[in-house]
């Protein structure tokens, strides 16, 4: 037997300003002011906002979107990418800004995507060959920036394991 340690790199910044480049501030700023807009959520009270940036600087947003059968609930993330998707753009996503807010309280932590939107990343960032960067925010706290799929999502199962890319 062998055990390994798995180490996962990313960045932790106190606001919005102190991000590396531009391009992802604008993503995280466009989510941030898609939380301005009424959603969907009145079961849970969390608002989440996605916006998803493709390489030639177009931004699609999502919302989280309740349902009364919870389990049809669908998040900001995949809206987003769906959203990107319907518009030709899967194949070009290169970030994604997460957001959000509880109606009862701000999180002082980073919103980040669950296990089924990581998945879907996973699968956005294999068909685009390139790494996707997550901004993960909220409205009252530390921002936290990953690179690549491969630290937010680490063993990750997509498209190349199919033959697909
Ligand atoms: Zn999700």
């Amino acid at each position: 037997m062998t055990r390994k340690i798995l180490e996962i790199a990313y960045d932790e910044y106190e606001n919005i300003d102190e991000l590396p480049n531009e391009e992802e501030i604008e993503t995280i700023e466009a989510a941030e002011d898609a939380l301005k807009n009424n959603g969907h959520s009145p079961y849970s009270g969390f608002n989440v906002r996605a916006a998803v940036r493709t390489k030639t600087g177009k931004i699609f947003i999502g919302k989280n979107y309740e349902n009364a059968a919870y389990g049809s609930t669908i998040c900001a993330e995949r809206a987003a990418i769906l959203e990107a998707s319907n518009h030709g753009h899967i194949n070009d996503i290169n970030i994604v800004a997460i957001t959000g807010k509880s109606d009862e309280c701000d999180s002082t932590e980073p919103i980040d995507a669950c296990g089924s939107c990581r998945q879907v990343l996973v699968e956005a960032e294999q068909i685009s060959g390139e790494e996707i960067t997550i901004i993960a925010a909220c409205t009252n706290g530390k921002i936290r920036r990953i690179v690549g799929m491969d630290n937010y999502l680490p063993f990750n199962f997509g498209p190349k394991h199919l033959g697909m890319v």
